[in-house]
């Protein structure tokens, strides 16, 4: 690997920080997923809360997806981009929001669009 300048805006201290973050949420957010789906196959909730529970479960799934994938970027060193302009996304972003995908300036573009 010769071309590892895609995450050279971030030391290997912020690298490091930054997978500690994401490793702790996956864990938190599939421990999460796995107590919500024990509670599905109970299938003991009334149907208010069932429809809760599926959203719940779905919104759960997304954010391990996001979670996994965000950490496979930071391995395969592409984390920190902006998908849209390839900017570097600033450390302080990335530690606040470690699914930032996009720059501030693309973010608000996409949000006021
Ligand atoms: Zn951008």
């Amino acid at each position: 690997m010769t071309d590892d300048h895609a995450t050279s805006h971030l030391s290997s201290v912020q690298l490091q920080s930054l997978r500690q973050d994401l490793q702790q949420q996956l864990e938190q957010r599939r421990r999460h997923l796995d107590a919500l789906r024990v509670q599905e196959q109970d299938g003991s909730g009334a149907d208010g809360t069932w429809q809760e529970l599926v959203t719940s479960i779905t919104a759960a799934e997304r954010a391990v997806a996001e979670l996994s994938q965000a950490y496979d970027r930071l391995v395969a060193g592409t984390y920190g981009r902006c998908a849209r302009c390839r900017t570097a996304i600033p450390f302080e972003r990335l530690k606040v929001r470690p699914l930032a995908r996009n720059c501030i300036d693309c973010q608000r573009r996409h949000e006021a669009a």
